[in-house]
């Protein structure tokens, strides 16, 4: 970095970051033990939410000149904001830490290779549903014709490095591009609908986990909703906001407040906790502007999880079993910290019958997974990884439930990196809850057979 780039950092430092929000850190430390970078890294300041704090103030002051060590100093921070709740001050650290990065961003003269890569990603593929679609139905056709089994045959994948060898075995089963676009784009319910929600679907979702989305809707239908699917929604921008993609990321909200200003709905449901949180930020994102910020307000306060419908709607109440099986859930950092939904999840869990729910010691803790810190940051999400699959095991747990498309992904890369995937499985919770529907009507039905075979031998 040389004296011309450390200057404009700083400058631009000056005129962007939040200097009350800065101020507000009054270096208590309360939010120290929250912290998983701090608490792996051996307590070191500058891999606390206090210590990044102090640098970003610094560098506004003058008094630290900007460098590539605080760079990585803030790339190496989760993003996972469990900063947030344990600050008696109310610091708004994800706010900071998103300005920062981008301010380093804008400011990087990246290598080719790395300027190809970030513009095939954030320009080229995620804004563009249907390339995502495109790309995950040539993963389908890589599982489905055969080819998956001859490159795990021949070892292949050992030519990579080990993270990405396991993910490609904890990858989904892909729809094919068919079933991906042909769906409808509302959904009536038969009975007076006891609410109207728009669903907003995601990219990842909507593509490899198409199915997750499907018994979503599935969900909403069941609890009586009518749902309004928006068709020109798009990306969320969660990971062009975390990349330092700023501009990017405002573009993609105003296109989805856009979509979803069409549709008269009660709700917004998300089942994403990363993605509903970035939806739930659109208002700060767009603060600033006069045309949207009213609009992107308007937006946010319509966001909803998937399970704080749920309990809202009273599903909680329905009778449901499942076989006896002991349950433990990994929070999603952004559902609970951004959009404090902890206890739905907990509700819905508790309220099947056969699922004897075990908390996990540091449920609110980060997987590690945090958006693509997984793949930038390897080394270390591997180690939050490790820790957390030892509080996984003391709770004996055969289901480990999340809420997040990552941490899903994250959670099964943990079951197969400890070789226990024979006995242990990680699921969505609109998984669980739809398995538990299903078996409840199966038993339900096998029971009215047999009433009826007996009513009609008398
Ligand atoms: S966002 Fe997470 S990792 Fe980053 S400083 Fe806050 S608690 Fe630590
Ligand atoms: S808890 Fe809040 S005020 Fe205290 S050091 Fe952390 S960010 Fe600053």
């Amino acid at each position: 970095m040389n004296a011309f780039v450390k200057e404009k950092i700083q400058k631009d430092f000056q005129e962007r970051m939040d200097r009350d929000e800065l101020e507000n850190c009054m270096r208590c430390g309360f939010c120290l033990p929250a912290c998983p970078t701090y608490i792996q890294s051996g307590y070191d300041e500058t891999q606390s939410p206090r210590g990044r704090i102090a640098l970003m103030k610094g560098i506004v002051d003058g008094e630290i000149e900007p460098d590539e060590d605080i760079e990585q100093t803030l790339n190496e921070c989760l993003g996972c904001r469990a900063c947030e709740p344990a600050c008696p001050a109310g610091v708004n650290y994800g706010h900071l830490l998103e300005e920062a990065r981008d301010i380093f961003n804008q400011n990087k003269k990246h290598s080719l290779p790395e300027r190809v890569i970030r513009k095939t990603v954030f320009d080229g593929l995620f804004p563009h549903q249907s390339r995502m679609q495109n790309m995950t139905s040539l993963l389908g056709m890589y599982q489905r014709s055969g080819l998956q089994k001859v490159t795990r045959k021949i070892g292949f994948m050992k030519l990579f490095p080990e993270t990405m060898a396991t993910m490609e075995r904890v990858l989904p089963d892909v729809q094919t591009r068919k079933e991906m676009r042909e769906r409808p784009t509302y959904y009536e319910n038969e009975k007076a609908p006891k609410a109207t929600v728009a669903f907003f679907k995601g990219c990842l979702m909507d593509t490899m986990f198409m199915d997750i989305n499907q018994m979503t809707i599935d969900l909403l239908q069941k609890v009586g909703c009518d749902i309004a699917v928006p068709d020109t929604q798009n990306c969320c921008g969660a990971l062009h906001g975390h990349s330092g993609e700023k501009e990017k990321a405002k573009e993609l909200a105003k296109e989805n407040i856009k979509a979803f200003e069409k549709v008269s709905a009660d709700f917004i449901i998300t089942n994403a906790g990363g993605c509903g949180a970035f939806l739930y930020d659109y208002d700060h994102l767009l603060k600033e502007d006069s045309e949207w910020a009213e609009r992107a307000k308007n937006f946010t306060a319509k966001i909803k999880d998937i399970t704080a419908i749920l309990v809202e709607l009273d599903f909680h109440n329905t009778p449901l079993q499942l076989p006896e099986q002991v349950v433990t859930y990994q929070d999603s950092c952004h559902l609970r910290n951004v959009q404090k939904t902890f206890e739905e999840p907990r509700t819905l869990m508790r309220s099947i019958e056969g699922v004897q729910y075990e908390e996990m010691n540091q449920a609110d803790r980060c997987c590690g997974s945090a958006g693509i810190y997984n793949i930038v940051h390897s080394e270390l999400s591997m180690k939050h990884l490790d820790y957390k699959m030892e509080q996984v095991k003391d709770t004996a747990a055969t289901t480990i439930v999340t809420t997040n498309p990552g941490c899903l992904l994250q959670m099964k890369l943990g079951i197969e990196r400890e070789g226990l995937s024979d006995k242990m499985r990680a699921i969505h919770i609109v998984e669980l809850l739809s398995e538990a529907v299903n078996y409840s009507e199966e038993k339900a039905g096998a029971y009215m057979a047999t009433h009826e075979k007996v009513r009609y031998s008398i």
